[in-house]
């Protein structure tokens, strides 16, 4: 093993172990939490050493790149690739034909082409629908950081739940940046009440997994119910920006 996948591989276990304990502690079983490593601006040979660590779950945010990155690792044909970051409605194609799942549909207009373009691939996609907690105006996704807002959300999510080429699966959430883990708390616990809230207002509907948590906050996400964690920097290090 090279240093990079064994340096990496330690990083991998660690996180494991740690997302296990704090799945006990909230009385979880730890097969229920996900870690996907997010490793957008990494270079090709940091997401293979990743893959060679064990890794199964790779996040991307940035369609081009992530499309680059899996066109070069066909190899590797039990990994699984994650859309993660905002995808412009331009760009809604490269992500049908290449991601397992989507966790950032943050509009009905980027749903309506996904589902076109699904449609005409004679595919489906797995969808999450990102959902702006703490209202900030920079930030894409569903804006629900008052609740008074969440019924008038009811028609577009509605609209995305009735096009037949995409699953929705759940909810995911990047909570405001705070200085402690602890200050993402209630963000993660408003992204599960709006999980209940619409779990009744759509009986039908399946939104059981919930995207939340990133390297400094993933632990007190898994207590509050994450289904899904992603992580970057704790891994594979910091980003490399060209
Ligand atoms: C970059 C990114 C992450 C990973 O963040 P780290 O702090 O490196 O763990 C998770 N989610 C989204 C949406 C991201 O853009």
């Amino acid at each position: 093993m090279s240093d990079l996948v064994q340096s990496i591989r330690e990083k991998y276990v660690q996180t494991l172990d740690a997302i296990a304990s704090a799945a006990h502690s909230a009385g979880r079983a730890p097969e229920s939490v996900k870690l996907v490593v997010v490793t957008k601006t990494q270079p090709l040979e940091v997401v293979r050493a990743a893959i060679e660590a064990g890794v199964t779950t790779l996040g991307e945010n940035y369609p081009e790149e992530g499309v680059m990155k899996i066109q070069s690792l066909r190899e590797f044909s039990a990994v699984e690739w994650h859309m993660i970051g905002h995808v412009q409605s331009r760009k809604a194609e490269l992500v049908t034909g290449n991601f397992h799942l989507l966790h950032s549909l943050d509009s009905l207009k980027l749903a309506n082409r996904l589902n076109r373009f699904c449609g005409e691939a004679g595919s489906t996609l797995p969808v999450l629908l990102e959902f702006n907690v703490g209202g900030e105006q920079s930030k894409s996704g569903w804006q629900t950081g008052d609740e008074t807002l969440w019924p008038a959300l009811r028609d577009e999510i509605s609209a995305v739940i009735a096009l037949p080429n995409l699953q929705v699966r759940g909810l995911m959430t990047m909570p405001p940046l705070g200085g402690t883990a602890e200050f993402s708390r209630p963000f993660f616990q408003k992204l599960k009440r709006l999980q209940e809230y619409l779990s009744t207002q759509f009986p039908n509907a399946n939104f059981s997994e919930l995207s939340m948590g990133t390297s400094g906050d993933y632990g007190i996400a898994v207590q509050e119910g994450a289904t899904l964690v992603r992580i970057g920097t704790a891994i594979v290090g910091a980003r490399q920006y060209a």
